[in-house]
């Protein structure tokens, strides 16, 4: 018997998992599979509005990459670059290069803020744990200062959210939630004072859901006071008004959450592999072109749907249906067999637009209102992948129902993690 095969899965989101986990079960001895990550945890990210309005608790939508890989082994390191000539990834700091036979890319996206450089230095995002406690310590902190200063309280208490797809509508919601229940241990501050804003730059929100339930979801949230403004596009913000384009005066406020876009990673923009709008080229069969053995997987790859001929959109569904055939494909590969095309069905859809209130298309029939709200809670409950987390996450919920926020706000830092690299490796060089 030869060495066994080295396969190598950069990323621990939810294409990462899903592929190591079934690539080592399938290959058992016959294969050493390697998940690297810069995040030793998988990140539940649809709830992850609920941590930042303190629903949920932080650490309890997020699961440890050792105990979810199966028999992969995991190495938690930054990725710097990957040779697909060499078959070789590269690591920020002193660590050698990692060896493969066979690749997966399965490295997500990050915020796209399209250039606007004010705008990446003053606002808020939501796409990482950190993210949702930052925004959490944000909300917490505004308050605070309107009850000590009545001259600034509009624009503390005015918070804008970018972004009219599910990452900005459920913040919304959550975020609005969240101030009302807060408020009430802030004596000088009313209802009135407080004021979320939605600014989609596309004619509707929420442009993944059938128009009818769309509209429920503006309705619903307009009549809860979040305002929603379509065919506004963010043109900057300088920390203290959100500048729209074509338009002379901007909102006052202190807050911007920028949930308008994402992108892949530098890493996946500075390699070999072409691009579509920086996500990576992949075949029918998740297979990157030209580079035999390399798969990519999840929101950095474009993969077209044959069925409309756009690219299959960056959702947590799509990103597990690819990882699983990926996964067969590599198998098929290591063991000599036929290569399987992806096929993808959406088996619907669900968002959750604050009040015990939501939209929901399962199995073709449109639900709206509170049973969509808890169709969507008792399907993101049952897809969590550990026991013990879906415990936990109910028992927030429940505690959520008879007991009012906790309103303690936790310092911390944001953190620079790529110019901490950059340093990091400088500071290598000189050894
Ligand atoms: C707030 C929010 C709500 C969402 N709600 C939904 C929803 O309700 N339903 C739905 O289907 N989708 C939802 N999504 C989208 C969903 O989260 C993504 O489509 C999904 O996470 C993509 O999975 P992935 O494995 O491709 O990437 P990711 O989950 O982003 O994982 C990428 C992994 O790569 C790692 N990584 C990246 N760069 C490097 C590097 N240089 N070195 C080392 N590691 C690296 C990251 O740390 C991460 O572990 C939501 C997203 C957000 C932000």
């Amino acid at each position: 018997m030869g060495d066994p095969a080295r396969i190598v899965v950069l990323g621990s989101g939810f294409a990462g998992i899903r592929c190591a986990r079934d690539i080592a079960g399938e290959l058992g001895g016959a294969a050493d599979v390697l998940l690297v990550s810069e995040d030793n945890f998988v990140l539940f990210t649809p709830m992850l509005p609920q941590v930042a309005s303190g629903m949920i608790e932080t650490r309890h939508i997020v699961v440890p990459v050792r105990s979810a890989c199966g028999g992969a082994r995991f190495r938690e390191a930054r990725i710097r670059g990957i040779d697909p000539r060499k078959k070789t990834v590269s690591l920020w700091g002193r660590a050698g290069p990692v060896r493969y036979d066979y690749l997966v890319v399965a490295l997500g996206s990050e915020t796209d803020f399209f250039g606007m450089a004010d705008v990446e230095a003053n606002a808020y995002t939501m796409k990482t744990l950190s993210d949702a406690v930052a925004l959490r310590n944000r909300a917490i902190d505004m308050l605070e200062e309107a009850e000590n200063d009545p001259g600034a309280r509009a624009e503390l208490l005015c918070f804008v959210v970018a972004g009219g797809g599910f990452a900005g509508v459920e913040t919304a919601g959550e975020m609005l939630d969240f101030l009302l229940d807060a408020s009430s241990h802030y004596p000088s501050v009313r209802r009135e004072d407080i004021r979320v804003v939605v600014l989609e730059a596309a004619a509707s929100i929420l442009p993944a859901f059938e128009p009818g339930l769309a509209e429920f979801a503006r309705r619903q949230m307009e009549g809860r006071g979040i305002k929603i403004r379509t065919g506004a596009a963010v043109a900057g913000f300088d920390g203290s008004e959100v500048r729209i384009t074509g338009e002379e005066r901007g909102v006052r406020s202190r807050t911007l959450v920028w949930t308008a876009g994402v992108t892949p990673v530098n890493t996946i923009k500075r390699s070999l592999f072409a691009t579509e709008r920086g996500r990576i080229v992949v075949d029918g069969n998740l297979g990157v072109p030209g580079f035999p053995g390399v798969f990519a997987v999840g929101d950095c790859a474009a993969c077209t749907d044959p069925a409309t001929g756009r690219p299959h959109p960056p959702t947590a569904q799509v990103a597990i249906a690819q990882a699983g055939t990926a996964a067969r494909n590599l198998v098929a590969l290591v063991r000599g067999g036929a290569q399987e095309e992806f096929s993808y069905r959406s088996r619907g859809q669900m968002a959750v637009i604050g009040k015990r209130a939501g939209i929901a298309t399962v199995l073709g029939a449109n639900i709206s209102g509170f049973w969509a709200w808890v169709i969507w809670r008792s399907v993101y409950l049952s897809k969590m992948p550990s026991l013990e987390r879906r415990i936990r996450v109910m028992l927030d919920w429940g505690i959520g129902l008879f007991f009012g926020r906790d309103i303690a706000r936790l310092r911390m830092p944001r953190r620079q993690v790529e110019k901490e690299y950059r340093m990091l490796d400088e500071i290598d060089g000189l050894w």
